[in-house]
């Protein structure tokens, strides 16, 4: 993992030090010494992280953090306040500015490194979220990146804890930021873990008779679970437990007692990393979406075609099976624009897609190849059966009448059609195309509305 950490802190000698463990581990490393500068190489861009002193001469922690998390342009650095002092107004005060979460100086190594690899993993997500949601201009940047669903609502988490008393603490201090489910039983727990959507596990390491590492292993090894965040919650003392836990993917931890403010912080850092991976596993899937649909209709684009037609015969060619095209194209399409107007087009093409989807099944690739024209692809279909569902699909077209939204007209719509199959081992998608071309231009010539089929 590499990124650039900005290290503020008016004492110079302690920049050196944290410089150097961060250097250690291959990180990129700025450093300011205080807070206005750290503020310019914030704005100037490309920071991934700041650790950020809080006692600092004129512009003190707090207010860096807070103009920070106030200015677009920087809203999204995660901001690690180090606080010299293990003072609990310290972390209040931090929370309100909006940093995303403390360390305690001296910060030991292991913790440091903890903190900041998962913040940075964070940091990359909404690095990813901002650059698609700009891709992707049709759905909203803010909605995206989940900013004020991270703040609004209460995350879902299940808390297993061995101990009665430790678990209503707990509750207690989440009540406002979590629906919190709370068992005792790791066996339990693991399968109402694959159940449940929650956005994070809470796992105490006092559980009765059970290695909580064990259950750690097992939620990061099934399939349901291994991407819900881990907070591990151990004993002083523990440091080898947490060390192994980090090891398995546990994705943060905490040591008792329990500090609130603290938990709460962690808590939420972990809900928010869980919303922009799921927040960007569907944009993912939208943008997908978007480069291969035609968004009138939702059929398959010629691009879309392109590709996995190729794909297609391949497949067939491989397994001595038929294929065939049919291309579609509506007659006299250019008068139901003139007449009724564009809309009314629109509204045409869009009854006839819905047509085609119906009359095809499953494995079968319907696509709108250009303004009217469209195209399907019958894998498993000889020609003489790819002729009856033409003439199938032309029938469902020209039978029924096209119903206009407004006028509530009624449009006679018919559409000719044109036929082709596979010939040989040496087919290509722009031969099989052409020849099925050919036939509609066949099918048109003859007065329209009709099927024709082209031998290979
Ligand atoms: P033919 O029977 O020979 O196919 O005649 P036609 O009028 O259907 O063919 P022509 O190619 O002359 O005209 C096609 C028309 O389709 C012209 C174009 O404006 C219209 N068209 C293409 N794409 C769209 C679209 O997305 N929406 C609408 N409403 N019309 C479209
Ligand atoms: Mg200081
Ligand atoms: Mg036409």
């Amino acid at each position: 993992m590499t990124a650039r950490i900005l290290v503020v802190d008016d004492i110079p000698a302690n920049v050196k030090l944290l410089e150097a463990r961060l250097l250690a581990e291959y990180f990129e490393v700025l450093t300011a010494n205080d807070g206005q500068t750290a503020l310019d190489i914030c704005r100037a861009g490309q920071v991934d992280l700041v650790l950020l002193d809080i006692m600092m001469p004129g512009m003190d922690g707090f207010e860096v953090c807070e103009r920070l998390k106030a200015d677009k342009s920087t809203m999204h650095i995660p901001v690690v306040m180090v606080t010299s002092l293990d003072q609990p107004s310290d972390r209040v005060t931090g929370l309100r500015a909006g940093a995303d979460d403390f360390l305690t100086k001296p910060a030991n190594d292991q913790q440091l490194m903890a903190r900041v690899k998962s913040l940075v993993r964070l940091k990359t997500l909404t690095d990813e979220l901002r650059m698609r949601a700009l891709t992707a201009q049709d759905i909203g940047i803010d909605h995206l990146l989940g900013i004020d669903a991270a703040k609004a609502e209460k995350g879902k988490a299940l808390l297993v804890d061995g101990r009665r008393n430790s678990q209503d603490r707990i509750r207690q201090i989440l009540r406002k930021h979590a629906d919190l489910n709370v068992m005792n039983d790791p066996q339990a727990a693991l399968f109402d873990a694959a159940e449940n959507n929650y956005e994070l596990i809470v796992i105490s390491t006092n559980l009765e008779n059970y290695d909580p590492l064990r259950l750690c292993s097992q939620l990061r090894s099934l399939e349901r679970t291994r991407f819900v965040p881990v907070l591990l919650i151990s004993e002083p003392g523990e440091e080898g437990i947490v060390n192994r836990a980090l090891e398995l993917g546990v994705n943060d931890y905490i040591v008792r007692p329990i500090e609130p403010n603290e938990l709460i912080a962690r808590c939420n850092t972990q809900f928010k990393r869980k919303r922009y991976n799921d927040h960007l596993r569907l944009s993912v899937q939208h943008s997908i979406e978007l480069a291969v649909t035609d968004p009138l209709t939702g059929l398959y684009n010629r691009r879309y075609l392109d590709t996995h037609m190729q794909l297609l015969i391949q497949r067939s060619l491989a397994r001595s099976r038929n294929l065939s095209v049919l291309a579609i194209d509506l007659d006299r399409f250019k008068r139901v624009n003139d007449t009724f107007g564009h809309d009314a087009g629109d509204q045409v093409l869009c009854e006839f897609s819905r047509r085609i989807r119906l009359a095809i099944r499953g494995i079968d690739l319907a696509c709108r190849h250009g303004g009217e024209e469209f195209i399907i692809v019958l894998p498993d279909t000889d020609a003489s059966t790819a002729e009856v569902i033409a003439e199938r699909l032309r029938i469902e077209i020209a039978d029924q009448p096209f119903q206009l939204d407004q006028s509530k007209q009624e449009l006679l719509i018919t559409a000719s059609v044109g036929v082709s199959s596979l010939s040989g081992p040496d087919e290509t998608p722009s031969a099989l195309l052409k020849r099925a071309d050919k036939a509609l231009y066949e099918a048109k010539s003859r007065g329209r509305n009709r099927v024709v089929a082209i031998a290979a």
